[in-house]
């Protein structure tokens, strides 16, 4: 029975690629080829084509063309999962301007147009916690936080200059490891978007220290789902999406001081994380979660009967080959 279920676990991390549309028409597009199967080909720009070309598989690739709808259709089977006591982890990975923010929030600019999995996933639970009504209730909650220098801020405080949270082994009462951070029950969308813009403004407004902070730190917004069946048994669950810090490298020898600070930390955050999902997906025995404040923050979420979804976002312009190739590397890493 181990055995299988350790097998099993494998079979709940999940990588999908996706490719936002090139910013201008001129440039040399680097994807060569994407497959209906999840398969994708790049071919580096300074490389004739036979020799500068290499495939990457993963379970899912959406090209250029794909809408917020497209991607939310084959990410909702995850998401509802969460209603049935399942915990999920869902995150945007990918270079600054990859598209990491469009897919999880929405576009740059505050539209309610094409808003992303944040909003259409919390749409959905709403909807599933209707149609369910007359077998469980549940209560829909959310917290929202920032990990910026391996410190947590919570986005959902009146007072944005908040103290640092801290990370509690989730055996307690409540099941929150982050039982300090404002904890609100949301019961519509309206109520969801009114959250997610706070939290914005209180990024940005933390922001203007330090030069677009934002694409410098990991947005957590996490969704706990406490149901209570008719016949009195009860569920618990909750649902992370993570839009994570740009994984740009900086040059080194170019940045010193908080920069360089900034980028060791992303640096080291990242690689728990694959360092984590990669000793899942290979069954290991030690899962390296207390390496990094994200792995451990996700802990509950990520292995064990938990599913992970991550999403691989590259840039298609030929610029970006170098960042695109490793984040390909990365995500083939961890599927
Ligand atoms: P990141 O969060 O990875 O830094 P953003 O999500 O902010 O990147 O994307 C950079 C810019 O590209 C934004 O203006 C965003 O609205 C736009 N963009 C990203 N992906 C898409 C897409 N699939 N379709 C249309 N616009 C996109
Ligand atoms: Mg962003």
């Amino acid at each position: 029975k181990l055995y299988n279920m350790v097998q099993d676990l494998k079979g709940n991390i999940r990588v999908f690629c996706r490719i936002r549309p090139a910013f201008c028409a001129g440039t040399r597009n680097v994807i060569d080829f994407i497959g209906e199967d999840g398969s994708l080909v790049i071919s580096d720009p300074l490389k004739p084509k036979k020799d500068g070309r290499k495939v990457f598989q993963f379970n899912r690739v959406f090209g250029p063309s794909a809408t917020q709808d497209d991607v939310f259709n084959d990410t909702q089977p995850l998401i509802r999962s969460v209603m049935d006591g399942y915990n999920v982890c869902i995150f945007a990975y990918g270079q600054t301007g990859s598209g990491k923010t469009y897919t999880m929030s929405g576009p740059s600019g505050g539209s309610t147009k094409d808003l992303g999995i944040n909003y259409l996933a919390l749409n959905d639970l709403f909807e599933i916690s209707n149609q369910r009504k007359d077998i469980i209730s549940y209560e829909i909650q959310v917290q929202m936080v920032e990990i910026y220098n391996e410190q947590i801020r919570d986005l959902l405080s009146e007072d944005s200059s908040s103290t640092k949270l801290e990370i509690r082994s989730c055996s307690n009462d409540n099941g929150l490891s982050l039982p300090d951070a404002t904890l609100h029950t949301v019961k519509s969308t309206s109520d969801v978007l009114n959250l997610m813009k706070y939290g914005e403004v209180n990024r940005v407004v933390c922001s203007t220290a330090i030069n677009n902070r934002s694409s410098r730190s990991h947005s957590i917004l996490t969704v706990h789902v406490h149901g209570k069946y008719t016949s009195g048994n009860m569920l618990r669950s909750c649902l992370h999406l993570v839009d994570l810090a740009g994984s740009e490298r900086v040059d080194k020898s170019e940045v010193t001081g908080d920069r360089l600070k900034e980028a060791q930390h992303i640096n080291k955050s990242l690689s728990c994380l694959g360092d984590v999902v990669t000793a899942l997906a290979q069954k290991n025995s030690h899962i390296p979660y207390r390496n990094s404040k994200l792995t451990l923050l996700l802990q509950d979420s990520l292995g064990g009967h938990a599913k992970t979804l991550m999403f691989a976002h590259v840039s298609p312009e030929e610029d970006s080959f170098g960042e695109t190739l490793s984040t390909l590397k990365f995500a083939r890493r961890v599927s």
